[in-house]
């Protein structure tokens, strides 16, 4: 393996070197009283890097974000309760098919390809039948697609359903505020833009979304992620106590503590700004190189990573070539076009030296490919727009 390798997927990202020493730290005890602190003080600092509500609920579960999504559907579906699936790519498929399993009737609002659903399609389709909840992905890591949810929260509470946000490409990186956008969930994964290995799936639930898990029926078919095994740990750690249910991933706690004050000593505006910033320059750079991007329209394009289709004459061996130049970015995954496009990761601690490392790599290897490449497009187009950052 190449240590000086830039890993530029949309997850694993590249992580800090403090949070990689806090991974390899002497393992404490679950519950000595060093770590009770830094368990606890994570959990706090993720409600504000979610700009949650005060009487919200923090998870972090050893696990990815498949289990967050996992942890959210299992506690909150009863079987029967009807569930509304935004579908815009490969996750929002995952999804329906974690809310079948524990026997929800899953309706599903599929987008085009690399568009969204527009916020009044989904208030239409909740009012036409009692829906228990409805799921967006904030962004599809298969089509690089973001949805504006700051009115899905509303939107749902005026038909009486809860909202779940799934934000593993998006959380820490694009805008999100829980407390004013009335979310019901929004759950992410350590590898991405939080900023650690991965090994985490992390939830913050509203008080809402306690009570509708409170009031259910019937038991929590998953024994792992039942809340009730989940809550009094999370809240022991937050009120600073031992407590143990399964034993958490210990190291990688650390380092979410290391990270979490990191992000939010850069500020949560700071910090979607940069991500704007970054991507806007990424996005300039492959348009300078004439390369057609998988969302429709730059509005709904995420600041977390890239889609891009191969030009004509270009192949999936252009990945190859990139990361022979050093950097590694990612083929595709979306089912209807995998072979077609490749994506690029910008997240967490990427700078503006890693986006120019990029575009370099990527026009050296289209140059290989036999693509006309104007040398240079491609990075002073980067460069006019990170010259703000
Ligand atoms: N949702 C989205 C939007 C994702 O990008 C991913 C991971 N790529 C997941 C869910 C699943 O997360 P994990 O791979 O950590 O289980």
């Amino acid at each position: 393996m190449n240590e000086r390798e830039l890993l530029m997927i949309p997850g694993p990202i590249e992580f800090d070197p403090a949070v990689m020493r806090a991974m390899a730290r002497h393992t404490p005890s679950h519950v000595a009283p060093e770590f009770i602190e830094v368990f606890g003080r994570a959990l706090d600092g993720l409600k504000q890097v979610f700009l949650a509500p005060d009487d919200s609920q923090p998870f972090v579960v050893a696990g990815s974000g498949t289990l967050a999504m996992d942890m959210a559907a299992a506690n909150l579906i009863e079987p029967g309760d009807r569930v509304l699936v935004v579908n815009t790519g490969y996750f929002g498929d995952r999804f329906a098919a974690i809310c079948a399993r524990y026997g929800a009737t899953v309706d599903e609002l599929t987008a085009e390809l690399g568009d969204v659903v527009a916020m009044d399609q989904v208030a239409e389709r909740l009012g036409r039948n009692k829906y228990k909840l409805v799921t967006v992905t904030h962004v599809d890591t298969s089509t690089g697609v973001r949805v504006d949810v700051s009115n899905l929260g509303r939107v749902a509470r005026e038909h009486g359903a809860l909202s779940v946000v799934d934000g593993v490409c998006a959380t820490a990186a694009e805008e999100f505020r829980q407390a004013d956008w009335d979310i019901d969930i929004y759950l992410t994964a350590s590898q991405k833009a939080i900023g650690v290995p991965p090994g985490l799936a992390i939830l913050v639930a509203s008080r809402q979304a306690i009570e509708a898990f409170k009031a259910r029926k019937t038991p929590v078919a998953n024994y792992y992620a039942d809340w009730n095994n989940w809550l009094p740990i999370m809240q022991a750690y937050q009120e600073r106590r031992g407590s143990y249910f399964a034993t958490p991933a210990v190291n990688l706690v650390m380092a979410l503590d290391v990270s979490v004050g990191q992000i939010l000593a850069e500020g949560m505006e700071a910090r979607f700004h940069r991500h704007q910033l970054i991507s806007d320059a990424f996005k300039a750079a492959m348009s300078a190189l004439e390369l057609k991007q998988v969302p429709l329209r730059p509005a709904i394009a995420a600041n977390t990573l890239t889609t891009v289709y191969y030009p004509d004459g270009v192949d999936a061996s252009l990945l190859g070539r990139v990361r022979k130049h050093g950097v590694v970015v990612a083929g595709g995954l979306h089912r209807r076009i995998r072979d077609r496009y490749f994506r690029v990761g910008h997240m967490g601690v990427v700078s503006a030296s890693d986006v120019l490392a990029t575009v370099g790599a990527i026009e050296r290897a289209l140059a290989e490919s036999g693509y006309p490449v104007k040398e240079g497009a491609g990075l002073s187009a980067a460069q006019s727009i990170l010259k703000a950052l």
